[in-house]
């Protein structure tokens, strides 16, 4: 089917209590590992794009790559770019065929943050394409961006409250709730009571970064407390290398190119199935038996 927009689909997520896996695409293997992983366990999907991958690709062979593997399967597959803080490239990414944007403007001070998410949320609202946009500060690295686990900030209560007021249609919500990007130095200190707190008066779904290393528990309380959009980008990384290097011990003389890919590929569709199981989205394309 045509890509989707998000923001139905994690709606309907938060509701049932399910999530929905966001996988950070590397290449046109990894994106098939994404789009087959769902198409497999029939679940939707979300492929998200980081500025960097942008960068390295190009728009258009990444819109082009996704739109024809989300054509070519039954389950809604939603094209979304990640962490973002450039409207040139927000504006990029819609004119290419990009469904959902991300707004990161959570290192700016809340007002200005409030003025500039405004500024992508009128641009992508126009454009009929959903908006993510984020407070706090998530740990990590996320592209040339690091907060060190111990200095990241958990959003502020009445500022997710008055930031949600200002863009009641966001898709997509993401306060940062002590996960981070990367690996976990120590254990992940989530703030379970805040993120309750914000989704009984926030009627937005949540977006749950950092979810590399989390454990199943981790998860399941997450989701069952509103996220509904779970982002995995570490993992996967990790897998598209390990997959290709596994092939080469296996294989020391091997020259074929092939067999590479395709041991990256089942190591990536792997950890795809394994998550979408995890996140409870298993059966939940709209045209699984008995939904409409
Ligand atoms: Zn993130």
């Amino acid at each position: 089917m045509p890509l989707v927009t998000m923001g139905p689909m994690l709606k309907r997520a938060q509701k049932e209590r399910y999530g929905i896996a966001a996988f950070n695409m590397i290449d046109y293997n990894s994106v098939r590992s994404i789009v087959d992983g769902a198409t497999a366990l029939n679940a939707p999907i979300i492929v998200q794009v980081s500025t960097k991958t942008i960068r390295h690709w190009g728009f258009k062979p990444i819109a082009s790559w996704v739109r024809q593997l989300a054509e070519d399967t039954a389950v809604p597959v939603a094209l979304h770019l990640d962490h973002c803080s450039d409207l040139n490239i927000i504006k990029g990414c819609i004119d290419a065929g990009w469904t959902s944007v991300m707004f990161d403007g959570s290192s700016l001070p809340f007002a200005e943050n409030v003025k500039k998410s405004k500024e992508a949320y009128d641009i992508a609202t126009a454009a009929g394409v959903g908006l993510e946009a984020e407070i706090g500060a998530i740990g990590g690295v996320e592209d040339d961006k690091f907060v060190a686990e111990d200095k990241s900030i958990l959003a502020d209560f009445d500022e997710c409250v008055a930031f949600c007021k200002e863009m009641p249609k966001l898709a997509v919500f993401a306060p940062a709730i002590g996960t981070a990007h990367g690996f976990y130095a120590g254990e992940p200190k989530i703030a379970y009571e805040l993120l309750e707190r914000i989704t009984s008066v926030i009627d937005i779904p949540i977006a749950l970064h950092g979810g590399t290393g989390l454990t199943e528990e981790q998860f399941h309380r997450c989701i069952g407390s509103g996220c509904a959009k779970v982002n995995i980008s570490t993992m996967h990384k990790h897998r598209f290398v390990e997959g290709f290097l596994e092939v080469r011990k296996q294989k020391p003389k091997e020259a074929e190119p092939l067999p590479f890919i395709k041991g990256q590929y089942d190591a990536m569709l792997g950890d795809v199935r394994d998550m979408i199981r995890i996140f409870g989205s298993e059966g939940r394309a709209p045209h699984a038996a008995g939904q409409a």
